[in-house]
């Protein structure tokens, strides 16, 4: 049998692996599953996902600009308003080498802030910019949601709710508790078998929303326990959803750089331009010598959305080394 053949097999079942079913030949709906306000009772299952996320979009009622303005999150062209990391693998879940422009501002404005004589209110925006900057890591998990464990499946334009696995986002506040439970119970809670449901909840600390996790405890028996809940014959049936295919899906570099404030993004912009314009001269000249590359990103953009931040000048001078 020749390869390609072969490959096209290989192809056509990894796609068919890749659409969650759940029952029925139609595909499903409603995976996506949201943290509520206080207990959510879910029970993990296989394996979770490693992520890193950059969050874009401005948060009105805390006075936060974001990275890009609202106007990018809607329309025709819109772009998700949180985004995978360009710089890293979420195959291999590792870091590669990747053009993330929001990685690249963010260590731009470090880069900024190591400079001279930069003025306390510019020092602020610089920090406020590399702080919005840093990728976030995210573990998904396919999780059952022990209060609402339906998800919609769509076949011929009919819609029901079937029993399914929804992807959960963990973020690492959660995690550190979810992680202490594995150490404290010492084996696999996503187990199918000796696996047990956990609540992680959702709350406020103050400040920002917050969680916590910790295992379910079966208060029916004394001493009360950890209640383990091995999955049942048709909840092992179902398929898990493919994560990395699911939440891999990438946006690219030139899209994000539009998406950006105007000011953010000349500030990107000029200083791609200045190391563009180094290159042919590392090759001419041999020497030593520092050059400075002023990079002066007079970016002096009034606020465009209207939220009384960051009204400044963002600038900075590039140190190339020939
Ligand atoms: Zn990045």
């Amino acid at each position: 049998m020749s390869t390609g053949i072969m490959g096209t097999m290989d192809k056509i079942r990894k796609l068919r692996a890749s659409r969650p079913k759940g029952g029925g030949n139609g595909r499903l709906k409603g995976i996506f599953h949201q943290w509520k306000e206080g207990d959510n009772e879910v029970r993990l299952v296989g394996p979770f996902v490693e992520t890193k996320t950059h969050f874009l979009a401005p948060v009105p009622k805390r006075g936060e600009r974001g990275l890009c303005g609202s106007a990018a999150f809607n329309g025709d062209d819109k772009i998700p308003q949180v985004i995978n990391c360009l710089n890293w693998d979420s195959k291999l879940e590792e870091e590669k080498v990747g053009q993330c422009p929001i990685c690249r501002l963010g260590d731009l404005a470090h880069q900024a802030l190591k400079e001279d004589g930069i003025e306390e209110k510019e020092k602020k925006a610089l920090e406020k910019l590399r702080r919005d900057c840093r990728a976030r890591t995210q573990l998904k998990w396919n999780i059952l949601d022990r209060e609402d464990p339906y998800v919609l499946s769509v076949s011929d334009g009919n819609e029901r709710r079937v029993l399914g696995y929804k992807i959960a986002t963990v973020g690492m506040e959660a995690w550190s508790d979810i992680e202490g439970i594995f150490d404290q119970m010492g084996f696999d809670i996503s187990d199918p078998e000796e696996g047990l449901d956990i609540t992680v909840n959702r709350g406020h600390n103050g400040t920002r929303v917050s969680y916590s996790a910790q295992a379910c405890i079966d208060t029916s028996v004394k001493p009360p326990t950890a209640k383990v809940t091995p999955l049942t014959v048709e909840e092992k049936a179902l398929t898990l959803n493919d994560i990395q295919v699911i939440c891999g899906k990438s946006i690219e570099a030139s899209r994000i750089i539009d998406a950006l404030h105007e000011d953010y993004r000349e500030f990107l912009e000029v200083n791609m331009e200045a190391e563009t314009v180094s290159e042919p001269e590392r090759k001419k000249e041999s020497g030593t010598d520092q050059k400075v590359v002023e990079a002066a990103a007079a970016a002096v953009v009034a606020d465009d959305d209207d939220d009384g931040l960051m009204g400044g000048t963002v600038s900075t001078r590039t140190s190339v080394k020939n």
